[in-house]
């Protein structure tokens, strides 16, 4: 007896870049993977049967980069530089945050990936914890990285991201993966990037960082040390272990050739990045270096949502926007970045990201019976240039049903809701600490 049986969906699977789809397939569920995936009813019988006739699946969204609990802060710091983003409303609003307000804000923003076809995020915060609680109570898959800041207290972040992976990696059934996150090479010392580094190798974790983010983070670091982020990260260590890279907007051919050489991911965040004018990763350069390359959202004070199909649509029209070529970053290509080329940034190549017997069953499941999906002459197309969050019908984690017909089964949403606005504006009082300065080692 299957688990699960999703009956008569055009199922989304690649063939290299190339997009494929099996027209009215059933998926078979088997204890969280993917057992089966055939052309016909599957006769034999399973606990819970989803009719998807119509509608199409494809592999849940990966978001490889978020601060889920900013989610909290989605508005408070608009039209304003990256310095005065970071300096007089980010850091000075973050040192109001408890550990219970992350955990509300991570369970808004966890409702709102549900909602919207997200299967996987990999978070990076303080009080990660929190966050590791609600990934746990709503059945997401995530990629944890408690953050650590250089400063007065950084041993004991250290410590604490240490005994925070130690307990965490592989729990939730294995849902949850845990890496160590310093910030970046801005505000942490190369001495304590090396200490990080050296943990995450006595750990046999990754490591997920930030990294030159902006044109001035790489002047400044070339001021300071000679050399560019990217070369101060790999001089310290970091790049020993698997490495997650987030932003790398500003990478010269050497920093290209570096990370390449080191099988360094990238998590590129277009919305984010465009919205704050600091420039957005060349993808299409990284790939063509063998670079695995995901696309992430940051948190919702800088992309104000954590769609994921947007995401992937600005990556495409910026790509082909800067080429000023209409074939680049063709429909395969711009939808493996959000599935496969996800996992694979994230270590979780060959578990999740691709609808294939024998991975993890997390899937989403999509309506196309809308005036702005019809008509569905390229399934592909519709998915990455008509489709809408709200499109989404359903949504499995490994075997586990999150959303079915839109109504989440793992959050109480309206307490969620309730509850998220509710702190969210005691929050927003600028308190005179910060949680460091911006760029950190000026002054
Ligand atoms: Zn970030």
């Amino acid at each position: 007896m299957y688990d699960l049986i999703v009956r008569d969906a055009d199922v989304l699977q690649f063939d290299g870049d190339t997009p494929v789809l099996l027209p009215r397939h059933s998926i078979a569920v088997s204890q969280g993977r993917i057992a089966r995936i055939a052309p016909q009813t599957i006769q034999e019988p399973a606990r819970e049967t989803i009719p998807a006739r119509g509608m199409l699946a494809i592999p849940g969204l990966i978001n490889c980069h978020a601060h889920t609990a900013m989610s909290l802060f989605r508005g408070v710091a608009e039209d304003v530089p990256i310095e005065a983003w970071f300096n007089d409303y980010i850091w000075p609003m973050e040192t109001n945050l408890t550990a219970e307000d992350v955990y509300w804000g991570a369970l808004l923003g966890i409702a709102e990936m549900i909602e919207a076809g997200v299967t996987c995020v990999a978070d990076h915060y303080f009080s990660i914890e929190a966050v590791a609680r609600a990934v746990e109570e709503t059945g997401l898959r995530a990629h944890l990285a408690p953050t650590i800041f250089g400063g007065p207290d950084e041993e004991e972040h250290l410590a604490q991201a240490v005994a925070f992976v130690a307990r965490w990696n592989g729990a939730a059934e294995g849902r949850i993966s845990a890496w160590l996150g310093p910030h970046s090479p801005y505000t942490c010392t190369p001495d304590l990037l090396a200490r990080v580094a050296a943990e995450a190798r006595r750990l046999g974790v990754g490591i997920h960082i930030h990294l030159s983010e902006t044109a001035a983070q790489v002047t400044e670091s070339r001021a300071l040390y000679g050399e560019t982020p990217v070369a101060v990260a790999r001089d310290a260590g970091i790049f020993e272990s698997p490495t997650l890279a987030a932003h790398v907007a500003h990478a010269d051919p050497d920093d290209v050739a570096i990370l390449a050489a080191h099988g360094v991911a990238v998590a590129c965040t277009p919305k984010t990045e465009m919205k704050l004018g600091i420039g957005v990763a060349p993808v299409t350069a990284l790939r063509a270096a063998g670079i695995a390359v995901g696309l992430g959202s940051d948190g919702a004070a800088s992309n104000n949502d954590y769609d994921m199909l947007e995401a992937t649509r600005l990556l495409s029209l910026l790509e082909k926007h800067r080429h000023g070529d209409a074939r680049v970053m063709p429909l395969g290509e711009a939808l493996r970045l959000a599935t496969s080329d996800g996992a694979r940034a994230l270590g979780l190549g060959g578990v999740t990201g691709e609808l294939r017997e024998g991975l993890a069953a997390d899937i989403a499941l999509l309506r196309r019976d809308a005036p702005h999906t019809l008509p569905v002459h390229n399934p592909a197309a519709t998915l990455l240039y008509s489709a809408r969050a709200d499109d989404v019908d359903t949504v499995i984690v490994a075997g586990r049903v999150l959303m079915r017909r839109r109504r989440l089964l793992t959050i109480d949403r309206r307490r969620v809701l309730r509850e998220a606005t509710r702190r969210a504006s005691r929050l927003i009082r600028r308190s005179p600490g910060r949680m460091a300065l911006y760029p950190a080692h000026h002054g």
